[in-house]
């Protein structure tokens, strides 16, 4: 403890210039927005072509029908318009807030609200929590109108929307429910622990975001997940037996076994798992029931199955908590850095002493670059963990010595095609554009990997064959 708290003594002593120097920081973070920005595009310039290419790579000629390519071509070239545009038009409105100074703005607003209701600004707390529901707010308003012409214009002409108008009405008030029940006390708690442990808040707080984590995993199915969708147990059958059979071979703790009404929504399919060690709930959404054969939603839960066994979900809460840590590392000497708020057009009253909300969310867009190159590393881990999920799928058979299982490689290509045709998945991607942005292999890849899984296993049991001989 003494070593970690020496090693953040010293972060903060090498950044206290942050404390003095008046370095122009809204120049800095709106050049760094607009690199990013042009990066991306950059990105989606090198994918767009792909989305006029006449046939599918010759691995899915087979798996594709003309009609469907077609199809799942238009379908990609809408949503890549589509991103293009809102990623445009919120460069353009977050440049804006920043340029105009609209975060010192709100928060003098939200000083004006408490103090109506009797409450000075040495209320804080309450301050934060009255400015982040602006923010909230507005941010709610630019989104909403996208995520309408996403949902009911493109999600529906493609044939995917289920949403009806009332069920988007109430998930946006829903959603609105639940980040007020969670944030204000969260919030608040994480802005006590500031005032409370003073300048040593980093492992503390390190701990308190790991707790409410945990606290997640368990009230989420509970509380959260029921308002959105209905879980119902997976009905007797071919499926379920299945899955009990699989789970029961690999020792895995399942405790419930549900299905979800996904297709509420949208018709796109997933399945997952979630829970505390000792117990696991599996989770398959309707839609990937009504589409696949039984064998093949097995094969995509020997895939899902196989995270749980490297204890992927783990190591990644593991990761993103040091990640977590690092950047709280340099928090420090952001949050006395009178420099920083006065160059975000903050009054010197509020700079002299700043709110440690505003000191955070000012620090969060000035670690922007840290932020995105993590982006990339935690992307590059999250494929290499699917290789394994999948790997660990095609040599099931070997691992548990059943030999069933043996073509499950086979019905994990299946079903992953399956999927990808219903979903009319982009199946032609730009390198470097997956490499920023997609946290799973293309299909391309995956299929390409599994007939090297099952390639390797049969020559491994051909020469077992010939020692046995
Ligand atoms: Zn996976």
């Amino acid at each position: 403890m003494d070593f970690i708290q020496s090693q953040l003594n010293f972060i903060q002593q090498k950044l206290s210039w942050v404390q003095t120097e008046p370095l122009n920081w809204k120049l800095y973070v709106l050049s760094v927005s607009w690199t990013v920005c042009l990066i991306e595009s950059y990105l989606s310039w090198r994918q767009y072509p792909n989305y006029s290419k006449k046939e599918p790579p010759e691995a899915l000629k087979e798996h594709f029908e003309v009609e469907k390519f077609r199809k799942s071509q238009l379908y990609g070239k809408e949503k890549a318009k589509f991103g293009i545009f809102k990623g445009l038009v919120s460069q353009f409105l977050d440049s804006a807030i920043l340029y105009y100074g609209v975060y010192a703005y709100l928060w003098q607003t939200a000083g004006d609200i408490i103090t109506k209701y009797g409450y000075g600004t040495e209320y804080e707390i309450l301050q934060s929590n009255v400015y982040m529901a602006l923010l909230v707010g507005i941010s709610s308003l630019t989104s909403i109108p996208f995520s309408v012409y996403s949902t009911f214009v493109i999600e529906e002409r493609h044939g995917f929307n289920k949403t009806t108008p009332k069920t988007f009405v109430l998930d946006i008030l829903k959603g609105w429910l639940v980040a007020f029940a969670l944030g204000a006390p969260v919030l608040s708690t994480f802005l006590w622990i500031f005032k409370w442990a003073g300048d040593s808040f980093v492992p503390w707080l390190t701990a308190f975001l790991f707790t409410f984590q945990m606290l997640m995993v368990v009230l989420y199915p509970l509380v959260i997940q029921p308002l959105f969708n209905k879980l119902s147990p997976l009905q007797e059958g071919e499926l379920r037996t299945r899955i009990e059979a699989l789970a029961s071979h690999m020792n895995f703790p399942l405790k419930h076994l549900y299905e979800i009404d996904g297709s509420k929504r949208s018709s796109h399919s997933n399945a997952y798992f979630y829970g505390l060690p000792w117990s696991k709930h599996i989770v398959i959404f309707d839609t990937l029931m009504k589409g696949s054969k039984p064998e093949e939603v097995e094969a995509v839960l020997a895939h899902e199955l196989g995270h749980w066994y490297y204890m992927h979900p783990t190591k990644m809460m593991l990761i993103s908590q040091f990640n977590v840590f690092s950047i709280l590392a340099l928090f420090p000497a952001f949050l006395h850095a009178p420099p920083v708020l006065r160059s975000f057009d903050f009054p010197p009253s509020v700079a002299a002493n700043p709110p440690t909300i505003i000191a955070f969310s000012l620090f969060n867009m000035i670690v922007t670059p840290i932020e995105a190159v993590i982006g990339i590393f935690m992307n590059m881990l999250s494929r290499k963990f699917e290789w394994e999920a999948d790997q660990f799928a095609c040599e099931l058979d070997e691992k548990l010595g059943v030999a069933e299982m043996s073509d499950m490689g086979d019905r994990l290509g299946r079903a992953l095609t399956d999927l990808h045709v219903k979903n009319l998945s982009t199946v032609w991607v730009d390198w470097m554009y997956s490499a920023y942005h997609n946290s799973h292999p293309t299909l391309t890849e995956r299929l390409k990997a599994i007939e090297i899984y099952q390639s390797a296993k049969t020559s491994r049991k051909g020469g077992k064959a010939k020692k046995e001989l």
